[in-house]
């Protein structure tokens, strides 16, 4: 006598679990119910047990949970090719900030889909945005891929830093960020879909008052969401702290009294010792941005302290930051994550691939605070799975599926993507959106918000164009 279910994921060849045990499966099944996981195990023994509306059939393939990314700019996924050979004062005060006060709200409509788009078809299903300025356009594209997001409104209300002055349609009052986060929250942190959050955000400590900051991690505690923010991305970032207020960033912080386990510190790559001992004490969640540090030179592989963070009990996430640098891509961002550090330590056991993919996937889920229904594929967390095609030379031959995902694979290989049991990818393709048809408004919107940005002096192609 079967129990009849609403999903089976049968035949699976490698099922790389990530629960607690860490087990991986050969020739694998998974059963799904109203959205959550009610069976794991071996094929045979699964469809003995239950029967599906849906059978999908895993021969060839490997299933991971569905990463979660820790910090996506889905505001920033139209500024490919702007932002390019810029250090970190150039990139934000030259580059991203221009662009982003040119963005009008169906512009981030469409960057946002954009985002989850192509989130999803790497294998993404949760993400983090750090914020921006029209975060209900945000949420109308997001959630239209039927991806998971904790949304934020962004706020700064400090004109000038050391390191520039921001355009005037980024300022606020404190007071008129913290009126504007809060109906973000209001509306979104309890909003009855269970794939829909948000968050308190702080774009970044050179351009918000120690008032705004106070400000914002009391809402994250009237919400209980998380409090999040960039941090020690940059030597600049660091010495413009310093020579302001006396204080590095994360002293700035405790000093304020906000770091917790609630807290999602972004990047943390340049940190004095001090530091080191505060974040090793607090334990905030930390995020690692490979391709964003690589792409600018922020130095943070080569002063990064992760890995010793981790070894400290600290929760460490990865994050693709935005397309301004590059991939959005998961599993390559795991790679560089772990071959990095390798490299300029000089050392290839200090990030192990699994240690990659538990920064994707549990970590992620712990950071987000959802690491009770997501991260793993176990009994009782919502189905979010992802199934990697291994009819590909990348994938040959397959003898240690972790050594492929994490050192040859890329988000490309990604067949199918299931979030609460939904197949929101099938053979590569979106299921609830039309691909070709947000193709077409990209460059409308190119056009429309190109209008206001000198591109000649943003983009950098030095050969001629005719
Ligand atoms: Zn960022």
């Amino acid at each position: 006598m079967t129990r009849t279910v609403d999903l089976v994921i049968a035949n699976i060849g490698w099922l790389i679990t990530i629960d607690a045990d860490r087990r991986v499966i050969r020739d694998a099944a998974v059963a799904v119910e109203h959205g959550k996981i009610v069976a794991v195990g071996k094929s045979v023994e699964i469809e003995r047990q239950y029967s599906a509306q849906q059978s999908v059939d895993g021969r060839r393939t490997v299933a991971t949970p569905g990463f979660i990314d820790c910090h996506l700019h889905s505001s920033f996924q139209l500024s490919r090719g702007l932002a390019d050979e810029a250090n970190a004062q150039s990139f934000l005060f030259d580059r991203m900030y221009p662009y982003e006060a040119a963005l009008e709200g169906d512009d981030v409509r469409i960057s946002a889909t954009l985002a989850a788009a192509e989130l999803l078809k790497h294998g993404v299903t949760c993400f983090i945005d750090p914020g921006n300025y029209h975060p209900e356009a945000s949420v109308e594209g997001i959630m239209t891929t039927g991806i998971r997001a904790i949304v934020s409104r962004s706020s700064f209300d400090l004109t000038k830093s050391v390191l520039g002055i921001l355009p005037e349609r980024m300022i606020e009052s404190t007071a008129v960020a913290i009126e504007r986060a809060e109906a973000v929250l209001a509306r979104y942190a309890k909003s009855g879909n269970p794939r829909l959050g948000a968050s308190a955000s702080f774009r970044g400590l050179n351009n918000a008052s120690d008032e705004l900051i106070l400000g914002l991690d009391k809402l994250a505690r009237k919400y209980g969401t998380l409090l999040q923010t960039h941090a020690c991305f940059s030597y600049s970032t660091h010495d413009s702290s310093v020579a302001r207020t006396g204080k590095a960033e994360i002293e700035r912080l405790e000093a304020l009294g906000v770091i917790d386990e609630r807290m999602l510190i972004v990047h943390s790559g340049w940190l004095e010792p001090e530091e080191v001992a505060i974040l090793a004490r607090r334990k905030p969640s930390l995020v690692c941005a490979p391709s964003s540090s690589l792409h600018n030179g922020y130095g943070n592989f080569l002063f990064g302290k992760l890995p010793e963070l981790l070894a400290l009990g600290v929760n460490v996430a990865i994050g693709s930051d935005h397309a301004s640098s590059g991939i959005v891509d998961m599993p390559q961002e795991v790679r560089l994550a772990c071959c990095c550090y390798k490299e300029t330590r000089i050392n290839p056991r200090v990030m192990p691939p699994e240690t990659g993919l538990e920064m994707a996937t549990r970590n992620g889920a712990k950071a987000a605070l959802l690491g009770d229904r997501v991260g793993a594929i176990e009994v009782g967390k919502e189905a979010d799975i992802v199934l990697f095609d291994t009819e590909r030379p990348e994938w040959q031959p397959l003898i240690n599926p972790v050594s492929n995902l994490v050192y040859s694979a890329t988000g490309d290989s990604v067949r199918d993507v299931f979030v609460a049991g939904e197949q929101v990818v099938a053979n590569g393709r979106l299921t609830k959106i039309d691909e070709d048809k947000l193709y077409a408004e990209i460059p409308v919107a190119v056009a429309r918000f190109g209008k206001h940005l000198k591109f000649e002096e943003m983009v950098q192609l030095r050969w001629p164009v005719s």
